[in-house]
């Protein structure tokens, strides 16, 4: 098999392999990870059919990480989809009135980030090891909830790794936050900052194009990592679960060989939809990728007028694992779109860097036809997750509730529909119960866990049982502009 390289979205002199942009997660200049070209499947339709979660895994992941060898990516595998899911598919495909729910939640911290996260410690490990890398490794990483928690959970005690999480102080769920402070392993530290996410994830792409930072923790023996979407550690594995719907779609006859579905996606960052994209780049019949925000609509607008612009006011939502202005893997999009064109895809993000806008050309608007948006305002998400509550006796978490609520209003009539369903609605349990009874607004938050159960017919999580009455470990805060400082301290 040839082996495929990947370049920089803003660099086109820069050339590494899969494992050298797994353990820097982001390009030297602030550019982002690209495959040359994204790979073919190798297998049919036809026999994707009767695989398992991991065999298909490996089918898709083996196109993409082609310095790891069979031996060490089917170890990387059997390592991360094994118990620690609490269900033997990895994910359930679950039809609910006509539409498709793709519930990635069932990992350890109930959220899709776990689908990535399981296994991106054992590929940076793999690839410091295939690499002779020596120094220990520190993730950094940003969260506007989820990642932190389910990061944290993957690295936790892993040889060779420090992980550091900032999460915004008043920008994530209770359960999110308690999931957080309270994880423990000695490589581990959590700091709440001042700010929302944005800033978070803009301070750790800060540090990460640091020079002089750089130099320093070398000599000390430290490198950075992400365990971000920027790495494509994490987007790669994503890529599998919208190849695994397809054939479960085939194989239980939902679907004719070669029918075209539409994927809906609650978007934040623009992980989770690129690698459904990346899935129909690879040769499954997808139609339209439909993107869906809440009330933070910059992509919406984006798709439909070609301008991107964060110069607006940050919503708190009840989806706060979406609340974010700035998507970082759009990039990875607009480099497509852009003919991948390093320099034209770097003046677009130097222009968001300083102005917070840039527009795209009609060439450029003309490539994204494959996309579409939409949006769910916050009357809206309640009112989807009451309706199909009633409707069917589902329970939809927030997130999966605006998708849902985008997917009836986008969806191509005749088309069927996957939506991506990205957390357990016991993460969300506040919003959620109150979206379906209005009197459990005032409620304590740890008795409506119990009426989730009954309501739901679903046992409680072990997730959320971990949480009950754990010890807060974790107390560090630092302004916004002081995270630089933190680490340091942090890395004495
Ligand atoms: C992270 C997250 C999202 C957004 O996913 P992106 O890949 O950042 O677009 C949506 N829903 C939930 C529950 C999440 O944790």
């Amino acid at each position: 098999m040839m082996d495929l390289y990947y370049k920089s979205t803003r660099n086109s002199d820069l050339k590494v392999t899969a494992s050298e942009a797994i353990l820097t997660g982001l390009a030297p200049n602030g550019g982002l990870f690209v495959p040359e070209q994204v790979p073919k499947l190798d297998v049919t339709l036809n026999e994707l059919k009767g695989m398992s979660y991991q065999e298909t895994a490996y089918c898709v992941m083996k196109q993409f990480l082609t310095d790891f060898t069979e031996e060490e990516l089917k170890g990387c595998i059997q390592k991360a989809y094994d118990s620690k899911f609490d269900t033997e598919e990895i994910v359930s495909l679950v039809k609910v009135d006509n539409t498709y729910y793709l519930e990635l939640f069932h990992g350890a911290t109930i959220a899709f980030k776990d689908m990535a996260l399981s296994i991106l410690p054992h590929l940076l490990t793999t690839s410091a090891r295939k690499n002779k890398v020596s120094n220990e490794i520190i993730i950094l990483t940003a969260t506007s909830g989820d990642t932190g928690k389910a990061a944290l959970a993957g690295f936790a005690d892993v040889k060779g790794t420090r992980i550091i999480v900032f999460y915004p102080k008043n920008g994530v769920s209770r359960v999110q936050e308690l999931q957080m402070v309270t994880q423990k392993g000695n490589n581990v530290d959590v700091v709440a900052i001042h700010g929302n996410f944005d800033n978070a994830q803009s301070g750790v792409k800060a540090m990460f194009e640091d020079k002089e930072l750089g130099r320093e923790l070398a000599d000390k023996g430290y490198q950075f990592s992400s365990a971000n979407s920027i790495n494509i550690g994490r987007l790669v594995p994503q890529v599998v679960y919208y190849v695994y719907a397809y054939a479960k779609l085939l194989e239980h006859g939902e679907i004719e060989e070669n029918e075209l579905i539409d994927i809906v996606v609650p978007t934040g960052n623009f992980g989770n939809i690129l690698a459904a994209y990346y899935a129909k780049l690879m040769g499954i019949p997808i139609g339209k990728l439909i993107c869906a925000s809440n009330e933070n609509k910059v992509l919406f607008d984006f798709f439909q007028t070609g301008v991107y612009d964060k110069n607006r006011d940050f919503v708190l939502t009840t989806s706060p694992s979406m609340d974010i202005l700035i998507s970082s893997n759009l990039e990875r999009l607009i480099y497509l779109i852009a003919g991948e064109d390093s320099n034209r895809t770097r003046l677009l993000m130097e222009e968001l860097k300083n102005g917070g806008r840039y527009e795209i050309s009609e060439d450029m608007k003309a490539k994204l036809k494959d996309f579409s948006g939409g949006y769910a305002s916050e009357a809206e998400t309640a009112e989807e997750i009451s309706k199909v509550y009633g409707k069917t006796g589902y329970v939809l978490d927030t997130h999966t509730a605006v998708a849902s609520h985008v997917c009836r209003k986008t969806c191509e009539d005749g088309r069927k529909c996957v939506i991506a369903s990205t957390a357990s609605p016991y993460k969300f349990v506040k919003s959620v119960m109150t979206a379906i009874d209005k009197s459990n607004e005032n409620k304590d938050e740890f008795a409506l866990f119990e009426t989730m159960s009954e309501v739901s017919k679903t046992q409680m999580p072990q997730a959320i049982k971990d949480i009950l009455g754990a010890d807060i470990i974790h107390k560090k805060e630092c302004d916004a502009d002081k995270m630089k400082e933190t680490v340091k301290s942090i890395l004495g």
